[in-house]
């Protein structure tokens, strides 16, 4: 199942959900699905434990992707629950990213969220609320990592003055 094209988020029904298969049979509709079809249906390929994907042109991530900036995972709860996110610059040809950009990262089963650069974020997971989670997450720690950042050159800070996440545990660990 896939949002229509053009109809937001919110206006998505039990109607107008498209119905596709994963060879990519779309079954018949009013609407057509959304332009991104080809990229999700080959994760769901991919990846046996990708059930869903949320994919959204959130403001703050997307900022930072088009930046050509890798979203730091610097809160605790991107650390626990994502690990990293990985940032999809766009195509060869200077356009979308599609399955052949966007594919080869999610290979790696410890992916579980990236950034492409100048549209959006995906979140995957065994279900909708668990994806959803991510993307709100992702563009969370964007916005946190915007405020951090913009504090420190303010403050004439940089990443070195701060204490990094997991080092006290790690020197204690060795010591
Ligand atoms: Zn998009």
């Amino acid at each position: 199942m896939i949002k229509p094209s053009g109809v937001g988020f919110n206006e998505c029904t039990r109607d107008n959900l498209q119905v596709v298969n994963l060879d990519g049979t779309i079954a018949p509709s009013d609407h057509k699905p959304s332009k991104d079809l080809g990229f999700h249906l080959d994760l769901y390929r991919i990846r046996d434990d990708i059930n869903a994907i949320v994919h959204c042109h959130s403001p703050w991530a997307t900022g930072y992707a088009s930046a050509g900036i890798e979203i730091p995972c610097l809160t605790v709860q991107t650390i626990e629950k994502i690990g990293r996110m990985p940032l999809i610059p766009l195509s060869k040809e200077g356009g979308p990213q599609t399955d052949v950009d966007i594919s080869p990262v999610f290979v790696d089963p410890s992916v579980k969220a990236a950034v492409l650069a100048n549209q959006g974020t995906i979140g995957v997971g065994k279900d909708l609320m668990s994806a959803q989670y991510l993307a709100e997450i992702i563009e969370e720690t964007a916005h946190i990592a915007y405020v951090r950042d913009t504090l420190m050159a303010a403050h004439g800070k940089t990443a070195a003055d701060l204490p990094q996440y997991g080092t006290a545990a790690d020197a204690q660990a060795a010591s």
